[in-house]
């Protein structure tokens, strides 16, 4: 708790943002230069939820154009929901509508209030090999160089006013503590309410609704403070049976993911998204085609890595500029077969299977929506002792058969960084399986050295399958 209120205490002092304005000026000439565009309003650059309506829009038309046949025929439909919920997300700005951030915390409730929802991060993340300026913008702004690049990236798109002021914003002691100071630090600086949020670090019945009595404080502190805001339970009950609807699809996919060799290819194992509300039927119809593929592909035979030798999990993050290690691994005969926070630990199901029952089950009767959406927070694999992500990922390498994990360190990330020699040390001797504690940062391309991550790869992609070998010869 000490070492937190000093890296808040650092965070906020990080934060005062001397010559702001003067700063947010210089950048946002600096940083558009090389994109400069008229955007509808007039602005002599574009607003980045109009250039994301763009991109989508550009994707869209050239994979109908051009469809790549060795790519899931489920992408189009990803790529129509992404516009979809750009174009929604603008006209929301353009309308004046509030938008509410919230990273790792209750996005159903900040929907249900009426707000639109961001997390930084997350669109950091969007930015892709375009983040360099963001993350210029943001050490400019005096967060450290150390601190998470998709944290940074983030901070950059609104201190560069270039994402969307929000009217609130909830942040959370879960699971990433760079999220939560980073959302304190943003409220202070913007001047919006904000509530935290205290999750316990334990799963049960007394948690559960410790967390539901503070989501209802937060509803009712938001509609006191945002013009508009009304808690609208019914919607977070409609919401909440989607998530389940789409957890059921996911379930069936993670399940034939077990296939060997497995169905899917590395890129798409990273690539599953949240659930997007805009559209929840054609979200829905997204995972019903994917997993209908995944089933034609076990049918026909064909298989993104055919003569797979090894099965990989990856953890935290990936580089998601370049998609070179996905090919570099399928080439070596290397399955990725999971990805630790793509699915597989936002899944109800998954999650009940590792011994975390749902709210109804918890409390022997029919959950309320907001202890439902506490159950899901809380239920997080990441949230509590490292003890929780080992069983989760335990019961992974058995599910998928996996034969390796390689724990991306994402620099600046303390909840990856600390556990992940604990987990490797673990695994190892519960499973007899290796593991790659694999440096890098998510979009800084500056700290990317292709030469010596293959290298690292290759020679993972030999131990595990050398492992592999002993254990089917013990
Ligand atoms: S990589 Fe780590 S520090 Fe960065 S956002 Fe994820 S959990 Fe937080």
């Amino acid at each position: 708790m000490a070492r937190t209120m000093l890296l808040l205490t650092e965070t906020l002092s990080h934060a005062k943002f001397h010559g702001a304005q003067f700063l947010i000026a210089t950048l946002q000439s600096q940083a558009v230069s090389g994109r400069a565009k008229i955007d509808s309003a007039g602005r002599d650059r574009m607003h980045y939820l109009e250039s994301e309506v763009e991109k989508y829009r550009r994707r869209v038309q050239k994979i109908k154009a051009n469809p790549d046949p060795t790519k899931l025929k489920a992408n189009i439909l990803l790529y129509e929901l992404a516009l979809e919920e750009s174009e929604h997300r603008w006209k929301w700005y353009q309308e004046g509508r509030p938008f509410g951030f919230c990273d790792g915390g209750p996005r159903n409730v900040l929907r249900a209030l009426g707000m639109e929802v961001f997390s930084s991060a997350a669109s950091g993340d969007r930015l892709g090999a375009n983040a360099g300026p963001y993350l210029e913008a943001g050490r400019r702004f005096r967060f450290h160089e150390s601190l998470c690049d998709r944290v940074l990236a983030g901070l950059g798109l609104v201190l560069m006013n270039d994402l969307v002021t929000p009217s609130f914003i909830a942040s959370c002691n879960y699971p990433c503590t760079p999220h939560a100071l980073a959302m304190a630090s943003l409220a202070a600086h913007l001047k919006v309410p904000s509530f935290a949020i205290d999750m316990s670090h334990e799963y049960n019945a007394d948690s559960v609704a410790y967390l539901a009595e503070q989501l209802l404080e937060m509803a009712r502190f938001a509609e006191a403070r945002v013009p508009g805001a009304k808690l609208d339970e019914k919607q977070l009950d409609r919401d909440q049976r989607n998530e389940k609807r789409a957890d059921a699809l996911l379930s069936q996919i993670q399940g034939l993911k077990a296939h060997i060799p497995s169905p899917v290819s590395g890129v798409d194992v990273i690539r599953i998204p949240r659930f997007q509300h805009v559209n929840p039927e054609k979200a829905l119809f997204y995972l019903e085609t994917y997993l209908q593929e995944m089933h034609e592909r076990i049918e026909r035979g064909v298989f993104p890595v055919p003569n797979e030798r090894v099965r990989l999990m990856w953890t935290i993050s990936a580089p998601l500029f370049t998609e070179n290690v996905w090919n570099l691994l399928h080439s070596r005969g290397a399955s990725v077969v999971c990805y630790e926070v793509g699915g597989e630990t936002g899944s109800e199901t998954v999650m009940e299977q590792a011994g975390f029952p749902s709210a109804e089950k918890l409390f022997g009767r029919p959950a309320t929506p907001l202890e439902d959406a506490a159950a899901d927070l809380a239920m997080g694999v990441w949230n509590g002792p490292v003890d929780r992500r080992l069983v989760h990922t335990i019961s992974m390498c058995k599910r998928y058969k996996l034969d390796g994990i390689v724990h991306f360190q994402q620099s600046g990330c303390p909840e990856g960084q600390s556990t992940a020699q604990i987990m490797a040390e673990r695994i190892e001797a519960e499973l007899g399986l290796p593991s790659l504690l694999l440096d890098g940062r998510m979009l800084d391309q500056e700290w990317y050295n292709e030469t010596q991550v293959f290298s690292q790869l290759d020679e993972f992609v030999e131990q595990c399958a050398a492992y592999k070998e002993m254990r089917q010869t013990a």
